[in-house]
């Protein structure tokens, strides 16, 4: 199965389209074409793999295209064998004010619902918080995810700059307004920053699941209290060698997660900028990791089981799992 729980909404702008999209903005085609200009050439640091995706954001600048630009992402999915898509996106980066949230969450909400119908895949949004943005335009975020939530906003997520802007508590409000709209929490976290990092956004933020948590590993106590609290880890392998989280794919600490008894899911997070998609990391998992089909069995009901879905959505997912 293909079940994705890490995956950008900017990491999967068709190449065409943002060609079109660019043109009819006025920006100019870079040199080298919008593949390459989103694409990395290498693995680097996070902020360089941000800036890559920051790439993307001149084309989300109006609600159509966001609708477009969702819609086309879950047809893709669906191209591509997903059974399950959750995409996730900062709105704050694509709209002015509290009204233009409502508008550009919405939009997202509009073009997955169109696709998820024309393909049969289900999909839902989680919103972005930022970690560079203040408590109190993280809280409109919120605010504006709550009001989606029933119609196609599925969680909240913190993402951004862990290098640069380590500290979780300033955003503890925000997330306290998508815990009471009874959305799933996530968050980026230990990604960049220490293993501590991913306890303190469980215990602070409610996050059930982690974004990466590549360096959780590193404390064994943080490693354990994870397994115990049923916290469970979103990994990318790709990605995490592209922004630096590990210096190979040997150094992939899902080994050390699965030796500790912690629950594992998988996502391709911006496969537009690391030129993977899901398909490739599942393999990944047999082909570098030694993962056995029993194993990846494993991971679908985990996967099953850690998606922000409703119940009708899982059950039927339940009934797909070998
Ligand atoms: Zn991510």
């Amino acid at each position: 199965m293909l079940i994705n729980l890490h995956s950008h909404l900017e990491g999967r702008v068709r190449p065409e389209t943002a060609g079109e999209l660019a043109r009819f903005a006025g920006l100019p085609d870079p040199a080298v074409g919008w593949q390459r200009a989103i694409a990395l050439d290498a693995p680097g640091t996070l902020t360089d793999y941000l800036k890559r995706v920051a790439a993307t954001y001149p084309f989300f600048r109006s609600p159509a295209n966001v609708r477009r630009i969702a819609r086309e992402a879950v047809i893709d999915a669906a191209s591509s064998g997903h059974d399950h898509l959750e995409l996730r996106f900062g709105p704050a980066t694509h709209a002015d004010d509290e009204r233009g949230l409502d508008d550009i969450v919405r939009a997202a909400c509009e073009g997955l619902r169109e696709a998820s119908e024309l393909t049969g895949i289900s999909s839902g949004i989680v919103v972005a918080a930022l970690r560079h943005h203040d408590a109190e335009s993280n809280e409109q975020v919120a605010r504006s995810a709550a009001r989606a939530a029933g119609e196609g906003v599925v969680g909240f997520d913190l993402a951004g700059d862990e290098l640069l802007y380590p500290a979780l508590e300033p955003h503890a409000s925000a997330f306290a307004i998508a815990r009471a709209a009874g959305l799933g929490i996530t968050c980026h976290a230990a990604e960049a920053g220490p293993a501590s990092a991913a306890r303190e956004a469980a215990e602070l933020l409610g996050a059930t699941r982690i974004g990466h948590g590549a360096h959780i590993v590193d404390d064994p106590e943080v490693l354990s209290w994870c397994a115990d609290h049923g916290v469970v880890v979103e990994i990318c392998p790709t990605s995490n060698v592209y922004t630096g989280a590990i210096s190979s794919l040997d150094d992939h600490p899902q080994g050390a997660f699965r030796a500790a008894g912690v629950a594992l899911v998988l996502g391709d997070d911006n496969p537009l900028q690391t030129g993977t998609d899901l398909a490739h990391e599942r393999r990944l998992l047999q082909t570098a990791f030694g993962w056995t089909d029993d194993d990846l069995r494993a991971l679908d009901r985990t996967s099953v089981e850690a998606a922000f879905i409703d119940a009708g959505a899982r059950e039927r997912l339940r009934s797909r799992l070998g």
